[in-house]
């Protein structure tokens, strides 16, 4: 066991050690403390003296509610954008997370916590009413670096295939864009891609030459 000292009675932002508790997995030594909210924590010897730690939670939650607030972006137009696609990549719950944080895709760090910071960004590259925020890298993160606005439709041509698909020649199947059309009673398929917009270029490309099927 490794000696340390006892910080109990002592005081770290709200909190107040109470006593030690053991060690984590980590060995990394705990300690009980309340919290000026009257909550009990956990907290390890380095978060409480590097001031990682200074409350239970209550004090981040009293400082983002501030923020939101005062800078009304609860009300902007971007807020939810800015929602969205943290739930996408952090909720498992949320919708399509399996395509965003179920990959390891994540917000980065100056967004994560701060939707004004994402704001700003926003109406400084582009945002306009009724676009939608896309990663240039669909294996990137949500960052300054990898993302824009772009239509719906520019959107949707970049997408990985998900749920039904309402474009002529085109149905997914098994995580692919598949272009596939009926000549004479048959279906024939002319290919399997990654995104919508390749599928596109294929039909074009194939309408050129009539439907007819290469041997590629
Ligand atoms: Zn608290």
């Amino acid at each position: 066991m490794s000696v340390c000292k006892d910080l109990a009675g002592q005081k770290f932002g709200r909190l107040t050690v109470l006593f030690r508790n053991g060690s984590n997995k980590h060995k990394k030594v705990i300690w009980v403390c309340l919290c000026e909210c009257g909550k009990i924590t956990n907290v390890i010897t380095t978060n409480l003296k590097n001031g990682d730690t200074k409350s239970c939670g209550c004090m981040q939650k009293e400082i983002a509610s501030k923020m939101l607030t005062k800078h009304g972006f609860a009300n902007n137009i971007l807020y939810p954008i800015w929602q969205t696609m943290k739930q996408r990549c952090s909720n498992s719950k949320a919708n399509g997370y399996k395509y965003y944080g179920g990959r390891g895709i994540s917000v980065c760090k100056e967004w994560e916590n701060n939707p004004g910071a994402f704001i700003k960004w926003a109406q400084n590259n582009g945002y306009k009413n009724g676009l939608q925020i896309d990663r240039i890298d669909n294996d990137k993160n949500y960052c300054p670096e990898n993302c824009r606005f772009v239509t719906h439709r520019e959107n949707s041509l970049n997408r990985r295939p998900y749920g039904k698909i309402s474009v002529k020649h085109v149905s997914i199947k098994r995580g692919k864009y598949i272009v596939e059309k009926r000549i004479n009673g048959k279906t024939r398929n002319f290919g399997s891609f990654q995104t919508l917009k390749e599928a596109e270029i294929k039909i074009n490309s194939l309408k050129r030459n009539n439907w007819v099927e290469s041997n590629e």
